[in-house]
């Protein structure tokens, strides 16, 4: 019988922020967007094998020509040189998951989760692998878990919709209203992120939208209100589930570029302002603000 495999970055478990409850988060390998303000830029792409990263790496934790099977964890002190040489936004420490390792790790956590995350990256990317661990799981364990999918949106149809027949919810990262600024951001249009939004919002799965707030660009009254009144329009047609709205100001923390850094960052005035706004314009219960 077949076992799919994801490429995953990392696994977190016992995450408190990553959906409803405590649980395993999963992080996987790839993305669609490249934002300028990604935290976690080894996560964009697949190792090339160039073997820049095991020039730099001070323990030979990774073997001379690099690549995903090159790594040796007992070596490595995580220090993270090798992040800040890979000159492709990857990363030496990826490995595949099989649904059976998956369905090891959750036995190992399975006393105290709630349920699983799945993030990334961009883990819709994976979208044949989540469709096949979700059903998997839910075999095993039955309803004993909920499965929630972390996502910038960018999913094509087909697998929307089967996502969409197996999640429990989604977290949905919308970057910016404006087409414009969301290009400016991520590279790609919003049109279909926004799409995706109602999508969900009409199955009564959407958890919680995140807005990132951006120096000039996202932390503008403009895109308050038009945030606000998108995600009324998605909180209707969601109900009778509550949607929470996150407001999250930029943090400089592995942005790699530091003009980017500077340029991005909000003062906690700017930040307040945009709750205020935000807590106006929407419900104020469902506002997390951190
Ligand atoms: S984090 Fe990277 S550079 Fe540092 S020891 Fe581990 S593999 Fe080597
Ligand atoms: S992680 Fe980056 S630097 Fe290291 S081998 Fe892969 S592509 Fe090259």
């Amino acid at each position: 019988m077949s076992n799919p495999q994801a490429t995953i970055n990392r696994i977190l478990h016992g995450t408190l922020i990553d959906g409803p409850g405590v649980r395993i988060a999963l992080f996987f390998q790839g993305c669609n967007f490249k934002c300028r303000y990604c935290h976690n830029p080894e996560t964009q792409n697949f190792c090339r094998a160039c073997g820049a990263c095991a020039l730099t790496c001070p323990t030979a934790a990774v073997a001379e020509h690099g690549g995903v099977d090159s790594y040796r964890a007992e070596r490595c002190v995580h220090c993270y040189q090798c992040l800040k040489t890979c000159p492709h936004h990857s990363s030496p420490h990826y490995r595949t998951l099989t649904i059976d390792d998956l369905i090891k790790e959750v036995e190992a956590s399975r006393d105290f989760i709630d349920g699983i995350t799945f993030s990334g990256g961009e883990c819709t990317l994976q979208s044949d692998f989540l469709v096949s661990a979700m059903k998997a799981l839910r075999k095993k364990f039955g309803d004993h878990f909920s499965f929630y999918i972390d996502s910038n949106g960018l999913i094509e149809k087909p697998h929307l919709s089967l996502l969409m027949d197996h999640a429990s919810g989604f977290l949905l990262d919308i970057k910016a209203m404006s087409r414009k600024r969301h290009r400016f951001l991520t590279g790609k249009d919003n049109k279909l992120v926004l799409h995706n939004a109602v999508e969900m919002a009409k199955r009564r799965l959407l958890y919680e939208v995140r807005s990132v707030l951006v120096c000039n660009t996202t932390a503008i009254p403009s895109e308050i209100i038009a945030s606000a009144t998108f995600i009324n329009h998605l909180a209707k047609l969601n109900a009778p589930r509550t949607l929470r709205w996150k407001l999250i100001p930029f943090r400089p923390e592995g942005v790699r570029d530091p003009r980017a850094q500077e340029e991005m960052l909000i003062s906690k005035e700017v930040y307040d302002n945009c709750c205020r706004l935000a807590k106006r314009s929407y419900c104020e219960q469902n506002i997390i603000t951190v």
